[in-house]
């Protein structure tokens, strides 16, 4: 097969290190042609299977360059993960994997996702991993489909636990009923006594085998894992036990009292019931994305020449026309062609109110028809449209990693070995100061079994996964774990006036000719000249056109000068259009003040021929309803506000002051934007900015946290880490909030798992019984080490509960 591919050169300083890498290339075995571009730094090669890339990379980089393969992400599914220490094994064996840049697991999810460039062999890969005991599943991220009902794991877990505890309940009859007074198994022989828990443990055993396959192979490995302490933990005990069987047989019926069978079972029942209870509520966490995969109907009505039929949603096709019933959910993004209706488009915006829409409309996937019906012509389908893209950035976002992690599987990756040497030394001294061996082995199981770090592993990704989730319900999109860590961390927030703070749908006001010309030319010189622009304030000019208007005059030379307003040629007289800066930098003389209009909050846009003044357009973009009361809450959670603007200082200044915000950065140029940003962040506010994301994208990169408005069409704004569905204030309040709530439960999960095991860990050891006290059953163990687990599930999933509507204008509570 031959092949043509592109890569990425760094390194090359002139026209002789291109034809050096050249030459090098094509002299390589298998490559047919190569082809080096210094201007875009690039290597084409066409090569053949005989071609090994790892080997032209380290010729290249020998030369001192560096040759970079392209990158793809590739998703996966997990399947045999245990616990976090699992999760970590998986990583670090895919980060040091040849041709593999990135590799991140999400224990909560179980998804790998690795960024790997061309060298990568994958189902080598996939071989490697294998042996460590876990399968890869190659996820299609494109279609995604619901699991329904209880996902595979956790059907698996449930069966291990049921059989485990049928055949336990018998054999703690057997092995402790005499002793609690069910004397039913007194009939039996010694040697019967030990057989028969011994056949009932057997098949415990083995329903619990993938505990000691994964446990003593990663042991091997050296990579001990929370398997392993089971693993350890259960065999000693019933090998112990297996001793003491023999013995009894050959006649030493004191050895009866040295049978563990009921220990190992118990615990591997209990850890069973904890896996099975743990990915039961781990299926919740990941309920969000799910709801959202479900709000695509399974079913449409195509019309096709004029003839209804129901087909199904994945066959639809861009173009397609389609009849949207009452009730009904929209299929795909579409426009509409016909009727008119009203839609929730709540799963978009976290604001259940009714949008109407009618010819020309754009309509998205996933809403919810009222009573209305349409007709509306499919423009995105599939993995393109806006329900997709939102479930694929939230999934995205589950799949990273929050610093606060870092700690965490750090922690929990020294635990295992560590704790394995603390039981092993413990049952040594045990043994050293003279107790039995029977003694000693309580200390050995309880320390192997109660220490797992898995409550640790698990504290941080299912609060984040249900944290994330949750904002997506609320129309918040946080593209990664690091943001919804960071929000909360926020001490000012820049505010982007125009579209944030106000409704984003400016309309002229007052119409100000200087006398020269009447109210109607103005209006139409004005509307004429900005109708090549892009800019919120030029749609409003020409808007303000009457209905039945003149044509527009033909502009040339038009240049756009952003921040400022425009400058262009109407019948060969050059003409200025823009604010005051704009004004000054034309020389225009006799400008009046119009205070009065700045001052009610209006945004003043100037025309003029060479220097002198034509007339002025008064444009008033009312303030969001809620805009206030957000301001209010965001300073009562101790953020500082900024109000940054390219409008006019008197203007800015009036919706400060309306709003109550002290730091006003007014006729800002777009460039300085971002200036203003880094300079906050170097007098050590941890700063955050909400902007448009268009013109504002460099600022939002700028800042510790950026908060886009989504423009409807596209979710996946490249410079922001939070995109917000609804343009309302409100929801960077909800954002900070669920920061705020997630990182407060991130904390108690990882306090109750790390003081757990640290208060745990000395009792298992015996340093109560060292001073008189109990010695903790092994069992006893196993149910605590489960029971840690799904309660730090439980609190994560308490997220679920988040109430906006606590942080809503008319509840004033905080906290
Ligand atoms: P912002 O988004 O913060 O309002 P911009 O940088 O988009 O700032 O614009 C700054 C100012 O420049 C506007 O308030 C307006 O006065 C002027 N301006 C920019 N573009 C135009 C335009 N096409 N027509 C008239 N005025 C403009
Ligand atoms: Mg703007």
């Amino acid at each position: 097969m031959i092949l043509t591919k592109r890569y990425r050169i760094e390194g090359m300083t002139c026209a002789v290190c291109a034809q050096t890498i050249e030459r090098t290339a094509k002299e390589s075995l298998g490559v047919h042609s190569a082809h080096v571009n210094l201007a875009n730094e690039t290597l084409t090669l066409t090569y053949d299977d005989s071609f090994s890339l790892p080997l032209l990379m380290t010729t290249i980089q020998d030369l001192g360059y560096q040759l970079i393969a392209p990158s793809a992400t590739h998703h996966y599914r997990i399947e045999g993960m245990t616990c976090a220490v699992c999760a970590q094994t998986i990583e670090r064996t895919a980060q040091s994997y040849s041709g593999v840049l990135h590799a991140q697991v999400n224990y909560a999810s179980e998804q790998l996702t690795l960024e790997a460039d061309d060298t990568f062999q994958e189902s080598q890969f996939m071989q490697e991993v294998a042996e460590l005991g876990y399968q890869l599943v190659l996820r299609d991220s494109t279609s995604p489909s619901p699991e329904e009902g209880p996902s595979l794991s956790e059907k698996k877990w449930r069966f291990r636990f049921l059989g485990s505890a049928l055949l336990t309940l018998p054999l703690l009859i057997v092995a402790m009923g005499a002793m609690v007074g069910i004397p039913w198994a007194t009939w039996l022989t010694p040697g019967g006594f030990a057989l028969t828990q011994l056949i009932f443990t057997l098949p415990v055993v083995w329903l619990g085998r993938r505990f000691y396959q994964t446990g003593f192979r990663a042991l091997w490995k050296r990579h001990p894992n929370m398997d392993s302490l089971i693993a350890l933990g259960t065999a000693a005990a019933f090998l112990y036990s297996l001793v003491s069987t023999v013995r009894i047989i050959q006649g030493d019926p004191m050895a009866m009292h040295e049978l563990y069978y009921e220990s190992s079972a118990v615990i591997l029942t209990l850890v069973s019931l904890g896996k099975w209870l743990e990915t039961k509520a781990k299926g919740k966490t990941s309920q969000a994305v799910r709801a959202l995969m479900e709000l695509t109907p399974k079913l449409a009505t195509r019309i096709t020449d004029g003839m209804p039929e129901v087909v199904p949603v994945s066959s639809l096709q861009v173009g397609d026309r389609i009849l949207l019933k009452p009730g009904e959910r929209v299929a795909v993004d579409g426009v509409v062609i016909e009727g008119s209706t009203h839609l929730d488009e709540s799963m978009l915006t976290g604001e259940s109110y009714p949008v109407k829409k009618q010819q020309g409309d754009l309509v998205t996937g996933g809403s919810i028809n009222q009573t209305g019906s349409i007709t509306y012509r499919a423009e995105r389908i599939g993995a393109d449209t806006i329900l997709a893209q939102i479930i694929q950035l939230v999934e995205d976002a589950q799949g990273s990693k929050a610093p606060i992690a870092q700690l965490a599987d750090r922690i929990s990756l020294y635990f295992v070995p560590i704790v394995m040497g603390l039981a092993f030394l413990s049952t040594l001294v045990w043994l050293l100061v003279g107790q039995s061996l029977s003694f000693a082995l309580t200390i050995l199981v309880s320390v192997l079994v109660i220490a797992c770090p898995c409550a640790l592993g698990l504290a941080t990704p299912t609060a984040l996964m249900v944290g994330l989730g949750k904002g997506a319900e609320l129309g918040v999109l946080i593209k990664n774990a690091a943001a919804l860590e960071q929000t909360h961390q926020l001490t000012t927030l820049v505010l982007d006036k125009t579209g944030t703070l106000t409704q984003g749908l400016p309309s002229v006001t007052d119409v100000l000719p200087n006398g020269s010309l009447s109210s109607d030319d103005l209006l139409h010189l004005a509307a004429s000249l900005e109708q090549g622009s892009e800019h919120p304030l030029a749609k409003a000019i020409l808007a303000a056109l009457p209905e039945s208007h003149r044509p527009l005059l033909p502009v040339n030379d038009f240049q756009a000068l952003p921040g400022k307003g425009l400058i262009g040629t109407v019948d060969g007289i050059t003409y200025a259009i823009g604010n005051q800066a704009l004004m000054n930098d034309q020389q225009v003389e006799h400008l009046p003040s119009l205070m009065e209009l700045a001052h009610a909050q209006k945004t003043i846009v100037w025309l003029a021929q060479g220097s002198s003044y034509l007339g002025a357009l008064a444009i008033a973009d009312p303030l969001r309803p809620t805009s206030l009361a957000a301001v209010q809450t965001l300073q009562a959670l101790g953020l500082q506000l900024v109000l940054l603007t390219g409008d006019q200082q008197a203007t800015a200044a009036a919706v400060a002051n309306e709003l109550g915000i002290e730091t006003v950065y007014a006729q800002v140029l777009p460039h300085q934007k971002a200036e203003i940003i880094r300079s906050l962040i170097q007098q050590g506010e941890r700063v955050g900015m909400v902007g448009d994301g268009i013109n504002d994208a460099p600022s939002l990169a700028e800042s510790h946290v950026g908060f886009a408005v989504a423009t409807g069409t596209d979710v996946a704004i490249e410079a922001a880490d939070v995109v917000l569905m609804s343009a309302d204030l409100m929801s960077v309040v909800y954002a900070f909030a669920l920061s705020r709530a997630t990182l407060r439960i991130i904390k108690e999960n990882l306090f109750w798992a790390f003081a757990y095991n640290v208060l745990a860990l000395p009792v298992a050891m015996g340093i109560l019984a060292a001073f008189g006290g109990p010695l903790l059953s092994p069992m006893i163990a196993g149910a605590a080490m489960s029971f840690s687990s799904v309660s730090v599930v439980l609190n994560a999933l308490r997220l679920r509960r988040f109430n906006k509507h606590r942080w809503s204008p008319s509840s004033r509570k905080i906290h």
